[in-house]
């Protein structure tokens, strides 16, 4: 593991009282935030995707060894966890998993485009308890959504959504990643949510996966992050964001959410070949902290990993502590700092201050940014491949060999 963040005193021990994100910041014995994915195998060639996801690795997790992760998940009293993927449905033990997660005291909220999500299927949610779904959704309209997640996606969340809501499904997501193109349409997200009985989450744009390629043309403007923040104020109270937005709470009066970078601490990614990373948008080599497969399983990796103890340590603020409002922002995110070339001890890219710009003008010339060494982006067509207007043409990365075999092998992705 390489060593990635500024050098710290070593780490005292995490405080038994006081207030929660102070704790929090010593890391807990167990994730509260954990992700999983699945697969990287995916229907969908979204231009935005985290995870960089198209085609199945052939080194994904079996059954019996994703059983094995649920038994550690409930020996370490881990109650919930997020899957995605990829689309985790196009896994062919996937509903068998989700029954024997909750079987197991792990609740299972998922993440999915819906493709799978049939009235039979939502029946069979709605009957489940500890179960939660989100689908993703762009765009509050087929034109904006289709731009950036394919044609025809629209319709097929819609369906889902609808799907869930007649079979009575209580308290299922609309997850949107907000972007330049749907930031105006946060009213009508909340309206369409509201038409199923669902709940809003929102979450940050940020330069991860194939997300690197498109953030200069999709983060929202400082403009629409002023309008972000007023209309979070407003309505934050009755839309979930996790720990998207506290870099916005340096324009004045704190979100709701977590306010804290918790990757290695509160957060990490089980990815589908076991990697364990310190957060879901840090696929990359330095955050990677271990695997599920080495001796000790996850456990050992989660409690004892050099990278975690390093994030668990006190941090620098580095330039940021300078500012008035490091208390309410941190200096934001390490992910969006890292896969935009930027110090991990200084401003957020999206710096609500303005430092953030200046410090991406003021990179040299020669700096290269860093890339995930993770891509499993479709090589060829999709159908219903979305294209950014005005997008110049993704130069791909050459696959990572072990992916050219039978990329979609055992995978039912009607
Ligand atoms: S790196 Fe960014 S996305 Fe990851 S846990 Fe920290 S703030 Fe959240
Ligand atoms: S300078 Fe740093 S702490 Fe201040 S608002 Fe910008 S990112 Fe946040």
């Amino acid at each position: 593991m390489t060593a990635v963040l500024p050098s710290r005193t070593p780490a005292p021990e995490r405080p038994t009282g006081g207030r929660l994100i102070d704790q929090f910041e010593y890391g807990l014995d167990a994730p509260i935030c954990l992700t999983w994915e699945l697969t990287y195998a995916c229907n969908l060639a979204c231009v935005h995707c985290l995870s960089s996801s198209g085609r199945r690795d052939p080194r994904e997790l079996s059954t019996a060894e994703a059983e094995a992760v649920i038994d550690e998940l409930q020996r370490m009293q881990v109650f919930y966890v997020n899957v995605g993927g990829g689309e985790p449905t196009v896994r062919p033990d996937f509903w068998h998993l989700l029954d024997y997660a909750i079987g197991h005291d792990v609740g299972v909220k998922f993440s999915t485009n819906g493709v799978k999500l049939d009235r039979a299927r939502a029946e069979q949610l709605a009957r489940t308890d500890y179960v939660d779904v989100q689908i993703s959704l762009d765009g509050a309209t087929a034109e904006v959504n289709d731009a950036v997640r394919g044609a025809g996606s629209f319709a097929t969340a819609t369906r889902a959504l609808e799907n869930l809501a007649e079979a009575g499904m209580k308290d299922f997501k609309v997850s949107v990643v907000v972007t330049r193109e749907n930031a105006g349409q946060l009213d009508e997200f909340k309206a369409l949510t509201d038409r199923y009985g669902a709940q809003l989450r929102i979450t940050r744009l940020r330069p991860s996966g194939r997300g690197a390629d498109v953030w200069d043309q999709l983060h929202p403007t400082q403009a629409q992050q002023r309008e972000l923040y007023q209309w979070l104020l407003a309505n934050g109270d009755n839309v979930l964001t996790g720990d998207s937005f506290f870099h916005l709470s340096a324009f004045g009066e704190a979100l709701p959410g977590l306010n804290l970078c918790g990757a290695g601490r509160v957060v990490c990614l089980i990815d589908p070949v076991g990697d364990v990373y310190a957060c879901p948008f840090a696929i990359h080599e330095n955050f990677l902290a271990g695997n599920v497969r080495d001796e000790g399983g996850f456990q050992r990796v989660w409690q004892s990993s050099e990278l975690f103890a390093d994030l668990r340590s006190p941090q620098t603020g580095g330039a940021c502590t300078k500012c008035a409002h490091f208390d309410a922002c941190r200096g934001g995110c390490m992910a969006a700092k890292f896969f935009t070339g930027l110090p991990l001890d200084g401003p957020d890219p999206e710096c609500v201050q303005g430092y953030g710009e200046t410090a991406l003008a003021a990179r040299d010339a020669a700096t290269v940014t860093p890339k995930s060494h993770i891509d499993h982006s479709h090589k060829g067509p999709v159908r219903g491949q979305p294209t950014l207007l005005g997008m110049p043409s993704i130069p791909k990365a050459a696959p990572a060999r072990i992916c050219d075999e039978s990329p979609l092998a055992g995978l039912d992705l009607r």
